[in-house]
């Protein structure tokens, strides 16, 4: 039987979701086009469209925002953060942004010129975009158990050592800018990478004279997991591992509503290159604003520096990453098939298997996604041939090689019960399943159509 780890904290603030009935969820997705981002959250019972920013905050955070410094320059809490990078990651030089895009936009062309290569284990969508608005070629190198989404392997989110040094080899080492290793891996179902992988990956960008940089949103459930899963780190501290992962790249870009449990926020740090790191301020300057606010207000600052030892705390993981793997094991139990063994903020259900009848280009993923919503009033989102935009050169639909339906869980935010309703809900789905149909796309822009395209139930 599942088993899920109790909150390490009791509730002081409540916000009232509304309920609603099944014929007014079937007019609501209607109205909005059968697009999941067209939806009020104020028809969502149970939000689970993404853990970026929606996470809870703690009294010590809210605490914080009433002593935030708003000082245009030299601001307290700068000095604050400042210590707790140091502190957290070993980092001499941070910079704070207003989220993890412009920490990208920020740090990227610093590292990455037109034409170069950049490879990572797998860019977050941003971060591809970024490269891409570098001119440059964002390349994948993940190991192959991230598409196995039935067999368990502790660290599918791992780069792949072999591919990565016969990429360098094959394209010359002079012609790959930068590698940015992603953790946990994201865009792989939230699957952690290991310490001996970060490691490994270092000694080869060393070797070669490349940049490796890591984009570390989940910094923290990574560090749990290593801890959990990586012989020899049982008895380290959280703390001692993230240091130590931190000690394998040379800076890293953060998004702060992730780990760090604000609800706006993000982090550049740089190791101790003195001249990159006045680079990055001279274009924080511009794009985000006077260095020690960084396009942050003073309050959002002490927060973040505040979240950022939150999120490292060991009984709040345990919670945290047992909230994930108890929705894992009832999913289990009835055989619903998910990415085995779960992220750490996120379940990927796999709605290949779920809806079979469903072919690619009427995006299984999308159409679990809308019954969900029918079903319990739960958004969840699609991550499958549905996200993937038009080929840009043949205009045909492209498939992607999973179809999944992401339950992104916020920190903090939902109990046990509202778990149970996620997992009943999904019973239903089972047992009605061959009756679901696919969609079609009414109403497309030409890049990132999932959030507004328009869709409609095949006949
Ligand atoms: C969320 C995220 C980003 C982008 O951060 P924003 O704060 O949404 O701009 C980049 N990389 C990863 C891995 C992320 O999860």
């Amino acid at each position: 039987m599942a088993k899920y780890v109790a909150e390490p904290f009791k509730i002081k603030m409540v916000e009232t979701v509304k309920m609603t009935t099944r014929e007014e969820r079937i007019e609501k997705l209607k109205a909005a086009n059968y697009n999941v981002f067209g939806l009020s959250s104020d028809d969502v019972y149970i939000d689970l469209l993404t853990d970026s920013g929606t996470g809870a905050m703690s009294d010590k955070q809210w605490a914080g925002m009433m002593i935030g410094d708003e000082s245009y320059a030299g601001a307290r809490g700068y000095k604050k953060l400042q210590s707790a990078v140091e502190d957290i990651f070993g980092y001499k030089y941070m910079q704070p942004v207003h989220q993890g895009r412009a920490a990208e936009q920020v740090l990227l062309p610093c590292l990455l010129k037109k034409g170069q290569i950049c490879i990572s284990n797998m860019h977050f969508d941003t971060t591809r975009g970024h490269v891409g608005l570098l001119g440059a070629i964002p390349t994948d190198i993940v190991v192959p158990e991230a598409a196995d989404t039935f067999n368990y392997a502790p660290f599918k989110g791992n780069m792949d050592i072999e591919r990565l040094e016969a990429k360098i080899q094959e394209v010359g080492q002079e012609n790959v800018g930068l590698i940015i290793m992603t953790i946990t891996n994201n865009s792989a179902g939230g699957q952690p990478v290991s310490m001996a992988n970060m490691k490994a990956t270092y000694e080869i960008a060393k070797k070669y004279g490349i940049t490796l940089i890591l984009d570390a949103a989940r910094y923290a459930e990574n560090a749990h997991f290593i801890k959990s899963r990586e012989e020899g780190y049982a008895d380290k501290s959280i703390k001692e591992i993230t240091r130590e992962m931190f000690g394998y790249a040379s800076a890293f870009t953060m998004s702060a509503k992730k780990d760090a449990i604000v609800n706006m926020g993000g982090l550049i740090g740089v190791k101790d290159n003195e001249a990159l790191y006045t680079m990055v301020k001279g274009w924080t300057i511009p794009y985000e604003g006077f260095v020690t606010y960084g396009g942050l207000n003073g309050r959002d600052i002490e927060a973040l520096a505040i979240g950022l030892y939150e999120g490292l705390e060991e009984d709040f993981l345990r919670y945290r990453i047992g909230q994930m793997e108890y929705l894992g094991d009832c999913l289990r139990e009835r055989n619903i098939p998910f990415q085995f063994p779960v992220g750490g903020h996120a379940v990927f259900l796999d709605a290949k298997q779920i809806l079979p009848h469903i072919p690619y280009y009427q995006f299984p993923g999308q159409a679990l996604a809308c019954e969900l919503y029918i079903e319990a009033g739960i958004r969840s989102c699609d991550i499958g041939s549905y996200l993937l935009d038009l080929d840009p050169v043949t205009g045909k639909q492209q498939q992607s090689e999973m179809e999944f339906t992401r339950l992104a869980v916020p920190r903090r935010t939902y109990t046990q019960a509202h778990l149970d309703v996620v997992v009943e809900a999904l019973e239903k789905i089972m047992e009605r399943r061959d009756q679901i149909k696919g969609y079609e796309i009414v109403w497309q822009p030409p890049v990132l159509r999932h959030f507004t395209a328009k869709l409609k139930p095949v006949e």
